[in-house]
């Protein structure tokens, strides 16, 4: 049976397409690309799902998570970096930082904002690999339209929208971004599903990797439950620092965010098992609607991370999701499998489908 989901889509992901990252202060090539979003796009065609294009939406909904001195820089950090000439002299062509205001550097002070451009980054981006290029800004804003117009189509009685976002966003934070994200497209979508009408929504993370993003926007809040399955960051895993089961939230959030991290080498019965207890999270907070952060890096071979999960698996996932019977927005993150990465998330929402009685 063709997929019937529709599929939100904008050519401007192209416009994102860094040669390079900075890893270990080596420049390594970029594994985060337009092909990726390519492949997705034609194994959902292939399988009969209607393209919907993207349509703009004002920033408002984009403020609702992100702060706006986050927004500005990334609006305007390529140009800057052009104006000063920094890809002439050292030679580096995208924005990247060098200097970081991390706790032990800061003791206890509030930081000021630098005046020069290659320290201003530090400001915003916590890692060095997550460069901004030129195009960055209007594809990681143009990703968030995708998103809300997917929220769109769900608030407007579809039972589901899936979102073809790039570049990827679940570990951007309200004011840093990172982790090849820039926008966490998935924490704008919740936010606005909330502001549609929704009481109580969960943010179900699948990607391989922590969902840092959506935990740390809304930690103290309730209404917003965070949930996410992910390679142990204790065994060596991005984003490392945070990821941990006894991360649960606070204040009024306390006991609304749960990590199930996972060992290495995981395959789909102990993920399967994992995605069970976001069920069930989400079924016991009551949750109204649903928002996925969909990476399908969690597949074996994928180079980004040792879980090892089959395209049966993703299936069953996406089974599972479906039976939940909530208004759904599922939404693009990780994945760096060319050759597979379509046929993975075909297959999530095939499974999505037949999980869904309605
Ligand atoms: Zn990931």
């Amino acid at each position: 049976m063709a997929l019937s989901i529709p599929v939100v889509w904008t050519d401007a992901h192209r416009l994102h397409d860094p040669e390079t990252a900075v890893w270990v202060g080596v420049s390594i090539p970029a594994d985060e690309l337009p092909k990726r979003a390519e492949a997705i796009r034609s194994a959902l065609e292939d399988a009969g799902a209607p393209i919907v294009p993207a349509s703009a939406h004002p920033d408002e909904p984009l403020l609702a998570v992100h702060d706006p001195e986050l927004v500005d820089f990334l609006r305007g950090a390529w140009e800057a970096w052009v104006a000063v000439r920094l890809p002439e002299d050292p030679g580096q062509p995208d924005v990247v930082g060098y200097i970081f205001p991390t706790p032990g550097f800061l003791a206890g002070l509030e930081p000021r904002v630098p005046t020069a451009l290659s320290a201003r980054t530090g400001a915003y981006c916590y890692d060095t690999m997550t460069v901004v290029a030129e195009g960055t800004w209007e594809a990681a804003r143009a990703a968030v339209d995708t998103a809300l117009t997917a929220a769109d189509l769900v608030l407007g009685g579809k039972p589901a929208a899936y979102a073809c976002c790039r570049p990827p966003g679940h570990h951007v934070t309200r004011g840093a971004f990172g982790g090849s994200c820039y926008l966490n497209n998935s924490a704008v979508a919740a936010q606005y599903l909330r502001d549609g009408g929704f009481a109580r929504i969960a943010v179900l993370d699948l990607d391989a990797h922590h969902g840092n993003g959506a935990q740390a926007i809304f930690w103290k809040r309730a209404d917003v439950l965070t949930a996410s399955v992910h390679v142990d960051p204790a065994a060596g895993w991005f984003p490392h620092f945070l990821g941990f089961a006894d991360e649960r939230g606070s204040g009024a959030g306390e006991g609304a965010n749960l990590n199930v991290p996972l060992e290495p080498g995981s395959g789909d019965d102990v993920w399967l098992a994992g995605v069970d207890l976001l069920l069930e999270s989400a079924r016991a907070h009551r949750s109204e609607a649903l928002v996925v952060p969909l990476g399908v890096d969690a597949g074996a071979g994928d180079p980004n991370s040792p879980l090892q999960v089959t395209q049966e698996g993703f299936r069953e996932a996406g089974h599972r999701l479906g039976a939940l019977e909530l208004p759904t927005v599922l939404v693009q993150e990780g994945g760096y499998v060319l050759d597979t990465i379509g046929s993975l998330v075909r297959a999530t929402l095939e499974g999505f489908e037949g999980g869904a009685t309605s």
